[in-house]
């Protein structure tokens, strides 16, 4: 038996996972250049008040989810469970936004301690971006637009929708919020045990139950939108003008209001059917005021992120994730004399941006070449006694299209441009 195992909820990445991994980061990486945003990296332990305070005590997030442990400094620390808080943290720690607004990105683990299922894990990958200084919503529909565009990109675009809302500005919502809790008290008998804990302490996120029994009740619920000032509204409205304008289509949700505490004004999801309750591959929006209370200038922000386990087991779903391996070469040899010289040419391949697998091991040349038949490398490359005493190197098509040559080792590189073309 084994000794030691996995801690519930977390998982590795042997390399039949990392391949997809590595594919999707490389076009993520293309596509974050392509909108020139730059890349920010922070710790992934924080004190455990910068969380609490921003993203929210009565969030689940912090209520429920964080890895929270005290630090032998008596400081207590918290694994991050979100990107945007830190970020911000780093921002205003080292007055970034002094030289003006800036558009940037992270990537990496966040932790939050929920029942682990398929899509739902904890340690999770974000890929997150956050446009600071801008107040919108023209660089709302912007960051609409790019999450639009990446799904084209990762051939995604027919299988997710977007869904977007309003929550408006805090003396808004908080009206809002007494209208919400009057007509929920009303209908008590009717919420579930979730519901009745988030009535005294996070109302706005009963809309956003996903038990199937409560949706006639928050159907029927006031909303938000209808407690709107003009400005919130026009600004609003001037969003949904922007994205028609570049052809994104979305759905109007107006029960959609976000986990966390700091959102205002826009928030949106981009959803897909094809992944059960687990269904939000990105989620965003505007978190105006959050700068400020993390000690900075009042500037406004807007962002979002995305669950890369959810993307990939979507693309995986969908087939988008199968490949062959890109090994050029596969080196095979005779002597351990013969291995040595391989290592030579193989080193000179590898400086030509070919990738090159050596095989070790000394085993008959008929098992070296059936481990790289296996392997799915396009040649191999063979040195034997006879290549080695003659300064030659022998090339073998192992797809059998261009059959097998031997030529002087000091033509290779001219013999293979012309010969893999
Ligand atoms: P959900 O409603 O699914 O719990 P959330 O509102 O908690 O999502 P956010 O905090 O907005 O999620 O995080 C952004 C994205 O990160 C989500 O849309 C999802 O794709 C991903 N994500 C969040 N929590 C997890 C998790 N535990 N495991 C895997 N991915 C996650
Ligand atoms: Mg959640």
């Amino acid at each position: 038996m084994n000794k030691y195992k996995l801690l519930t909820g977390m998982q590795d990445f042997l390399p039949e996972e990392t391949k997809n991994w590595q594919y999707i980061e490389n076009i993520f990486y293309d596509w974050i250049n392509s909108y020139a945003y730059e890349s920010i990296r922070t710790p992934i332990l924080e004190a455990t008040r910068l969380f609490v305070r921003s993203v929210g005590e009565e969030t689940d997030v912090v209520g429920k989810e964080m890895y929270t442990f005290q630090d032998v400094s008596e400081e207590e620390v918290s694994l991050r469970p979100e990107g945007t808080v830190s970020t911000l943290r780093a921002v205003v720690e080292h007055s970034y936004l002094y030289s003006g607004p800036k558009k940037l990105w992270y990537y990496g683990p966040m932790f939050r301690r929920e029942r682990p299922q398929k899509g739902r894990y904890r340690q999770f990958h974000q890929f997150g971006v956050e446009a600071l200084g801008f107040s919108g919503p023209d660089i709302d529909a912007e960051i609409i637009l790019m999450c639009f565009d990446l799904w084209k990109r990762l051939g995604l675009s027919n299988d997710v929708q977007l869904e977007i809302n309003t929550l408006g500005n805090y003396e808004e919502r908080q009206n809002y919020k007494q209208h919400l809790v009057k007509y929920l008290q009303k209908n008590k008998k009717l919420l579930d045990e979730d519901s009745l804990r988030r009535l005294n302490t996070n109302p706005l996120r009963i809309l956003d139950t996903k038990n199937p029994e409560l949706q006639e009740i928050c159907n029927q619920a006031p909303r938000l939108i209808d407690f709107l000032g003009e400005e919130s509204k026009s600004f609003y409205e001037t969003l949904k003008m922007m994205l028609d304008a570049l052809e994104i289509p979305f759905y109007e949700n107006y029960r959609l209001v976000r986990g966390l505490d700091y959102y205002n004004h826009t928030v949106f999801e981009w959803t897909t059917k094809q992944l059960g309750s687990q269904g939000t591959v990105c989620a965003g929006g505007r978190y105006n005021g959050l700068i400020r209370e993390l000690g900075g200038n009042d500037a406004d922000g807007v962002g979002f992120a995305i669950g890369m386990e959810r993307i990939i087991l979507l693309m995986k779903t969908l087939g988008c994730l199968e490949f062959s391996n890109n090994i050029d070469f596969y080196v095979i040899s005779q002597s351990e004399k013969c291995l040595i010289e391989a290592m030579k040419y193989a080193t000179i391949l590898r400086s030509h941006h070919y990738s090159v697998y050596t095989h070790f091991g000394g085993q008959k040349i008929g098992t070296q070449f059936k481990k790289a038949n296996a392997s799915g490398a396009k040649y191999a490359m063979v040195i034997g006694e006879s290549e080695l005493e003659n300064n030659t190197i022998t090339f073998k098509d192992l797809r059998e299209e261009k059959g097998q040559e031997t030529i002087k080792s000091e033509d290779m590189l001219c013999f293979l441009e012309k010969w893999m073309n």
